[in-house]
């Protein structure tokens, strides 16, 4: 049977949750035995969001394949199964570069090119594409409705509705009727005007999800179903959530599910949503808190940091524990005395993560001499790792000048480096070592003992890498390599032995993280800096204890 396809549009504001809200119906109809592909177009021109800054764009999200994805891919693979490649993202950037490549060779056969049909050709044929052997295709469109740049794609679901009826094809579209304080009132208006807007153009939505921060009542509901023609059911309460994992519950006391099933005229199983449930309950019943610092550059800016947040949430939650995050910015740590030391105070945790450029590296070094020497907990993850190799061999091997060709070009002791560069590949564009890569990992290692297996495979997004020449000064002073490639050509992860938890890779494991399996380096990760920080307590109020207790002690010393 062909695949049936819903189209997820947002209108009013952006930053409604579009990806969410796919990515949660998503997780609705697997929980019904449904098969599902997600897929979202970006209506921008640049071709992916490999080359955009973290600020413009919040997080690249990297695939098996090696694509660089918009962020909301992250959700799709938290929420389902769906597996993801660079066929379920597009950008107009993306489109277009097809299409004129297919102009220059030729293939339009002398015919004017032109946005429609050329243009909304390609992009059904990039939706029917991941639609393959699944039931049904979840396709969001990126933007808000009455952006020009999103035309020519609201324009081929359109088309997608005609070439394949009703039955087939699904309108979702997200909205906002906000709480308006001084009338006291929630308004509708937007709305409306959204719909309009997408009436306009052909399209009538079949379910509105409306973001609220309050429930929808009756009145309020049925006025919405009068003025944007939809039924009343089909009025959706999209209530502001404490917890993402919790959209999906929400969608189903709303019967979203039902209302797509009936309307694609398919049958399916019962819900079941226990797993899900679960997890929310854990995230509203925390036992205890887990305190994690994390040491990087862009932390003003978390959408920067998406997935790996998202890990490190996993990572607490499979301990029953409350994540408290603190965004500790690099560059404050570069004080030149000691008052880093405060800054890096009480922590359970430390992590440095992914990133570009010398901006902040100091401080990262700061905070991982700190964590290795006061034993507290330690992740680095790909620039994590070059940095924690960076600093050991300062610090502990004593080649004072150690660096990454990236940050300082003329170092003597380029221990991190650019391996490709030696081998004369081009530096401009695409050159990063992307995707999916496998790693062996040494036996008897803290990473052994993590993942409980030799052989792994987790995505990368890096240039610069763990230069062999220093191994045998590194590994001497105490060092361990615990995973390269499997031809041993690239160090993916190192750890000290000598410390209760400090490990790092090369590659980002946050990007394969889900609430449902939480990866086993977030997990053990939070566990150890759960227990670094109750051996922490109970020794302090020890101290207390001893303090009151024997104060002429205290005093005589
Ligand atoms: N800047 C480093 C490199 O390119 C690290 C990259 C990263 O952390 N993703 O190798």
């Amino acid at each position: 049977m062909p695949a049936k396809y819903i189209f997820v549009t947002g209108g009013v504001v952006s930053s409604l949750g579009k990806g969410l809200a796919a990515a949660s119906i998503g997780c609705l109809l697997e929980s019904r035995g449904i098969k599902v592909n997600l897929m979202k177009f970006d209506p921008y021109l640049n071709v992916d969001p490999g080359t955009m800054s973290p600020f413009q764009h919040g997080e690249v999200f990297v695939t098996d394949d090696g694509a660089e994805t918009d962020l909301d891919l992250g959700h799709y693979e938290r929420f389902t199964h769906s597996k993801l490649s660079r066929d379920n993202n597009w950008t107009t950037g993306r489109i277009y570069e097809q299409i004129i490549a297919k102009e220059r060779r030729g293939d339009y056969l002398g015919k004017t090119v032109q946005v429609i049909p050329h243009v909304t050709n390609e992009i059904k044929s990039a939706m029917k594409k991941v639609a393959q052997e699944v039931d049904i295709a979840i396709v969001e469109i990126g933007g808000t409705v009455g952006d020009i740049e999103s035309l020519p794609f609201m324009e081929a679901i359109r088309q997608m509705r005609q070439e394949l009826g009703r039955e087939h094809t699904l309108f979702v579209h997200v909205t906002l009727v906000p709480f308006i304080a001084a009338a006291q009132e929630l308004k509708t208006k937007p709305t409306q005007h959204s719909v309009k807007e997408l009436l306009s153009i052909g399209i009538q939505p079949d379910i509105l999800l409306c973001r609220t921060d309050r429930f929808l009542a009756k009145e309020m509901k049925s006025k919405i179903a009068l003025f944007c023609n939809v039924p009343e059911e089909a009025v959706i309460t999209a209530k502001d959530v404490a917890s993402v994992y919790e959209v999906p519950l929400v969608f189903a006391n709303e019967n979203v599910d039902t209302l797509v099933l009936k309307h694609l005229h398919m049958e399916a199983k019962d819900r079941d949503l226990a797993k899900w449930e679960d997890i929310v309950h854990r995230v509203y019943n925390p036992k205890d808190t887990v305190t994690i610092g994390i040491v990087g550059k862009y932390v003003e800016y978390e959408d920067s940091y998406k997935s790996l947040k998202e890990a490190l949430v996993h990572g607490a939650l499979a301990h029953n524990l409350k994540l408290q995050l603190n965004w500790i910015e690099a560059e404050g740590l570069e004080t030149g005395d000691k008052s880093y030391e405060a800054q890096l105070e009480g922590y359970d945790g430390i992590l440095v993560p992914g990133g570009f450029g010398k901006r902040g590296i100091e401080g990262m070094l700061t905070a991982i001499r700190y964590a290795r020497e006061k034993k507290v907990p330690y992740f680095g993850i790909c620039l994590g790792m070059q940095t924690a190799c960076i600093e050991f061999a300062r610090n502990v091997v004593g080649l004072e000048e150690a660096n990454s060709s990236e940050f300082d070009p003329a170092t003597p002791h380029r221990v991190i480096y650019k391996l490709r560069e030696l081998r004369g590949v081009e530096e401009l564009g695409g050159t990063m070592r992307l995707g999916a890569w496998t790693c062996k990992i040494e036996p008897n290692t803290l990473a052994h003992k993590i993942y409980g297996v030799l052989e792994i495979s987790e995505r990368h997004r890096h240039r610069y890498e763990f230069n062999r020449e220093y191994e045998e000064p590194l590994v001497a002073a105490g060092l361990r390599i615990s995973g390269s490639t499997p031809d041993g050509t690239y160090v993916e992860m190192v750890e000290l032995p000598d410390h209760p938890h400090f490990i790092g890779c090369q590659f980002h494991p946050e990007f394969k993280s889900k609430p449902l399996e939480p990866h086993p380096l977030f997990r053990t990760f939070v566990g150890a800096a759960y227990e670094y920080g109750q051996k922490r307590k109970a020794e302090k109020e020890t101290v207390e204890v001893e303090m009151f207790h024997r104060p002429e002690r205290v005093a005589g010393r």
